[in-house]
């Protein structure tokens, strides 16, 4: 079930999401630009290369979410 919307919908991971002791957030217009941040500051800021494991990538890819809250402020 998906709902489609006007414009490009803002896409938000935070590491704390994932269990992790970090604010940062990353946003993007895809689910593709959101995890590849996502992937590049895990690997930054974490030492954790997500790429390494499909299950770490799909969890990761599983956090993000619509940024409604950030689109509409
Ligand atoms: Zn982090």
């Amino acid at each position: 079930m998906s709902v489609k919307r006007e414009g490009p919908a803002l896409k938000s991971f935070a590491c704390r999401d994932a269990g992790v002791i970090c604010n940062a957030r990353v946003t993007g217009e895809t689910e593709a630009e959101v995890l590849a941040k996502a992937v590049e500051h895990a690997r930054e800021k974490h030492g954790v290369d997500l790429t390494q494991s499909s299950t770490l990538a799909n969890y990761a890819k599983g956090l993000i979410h619509d940024d409604a809250e950030a689109a509409a402020s």
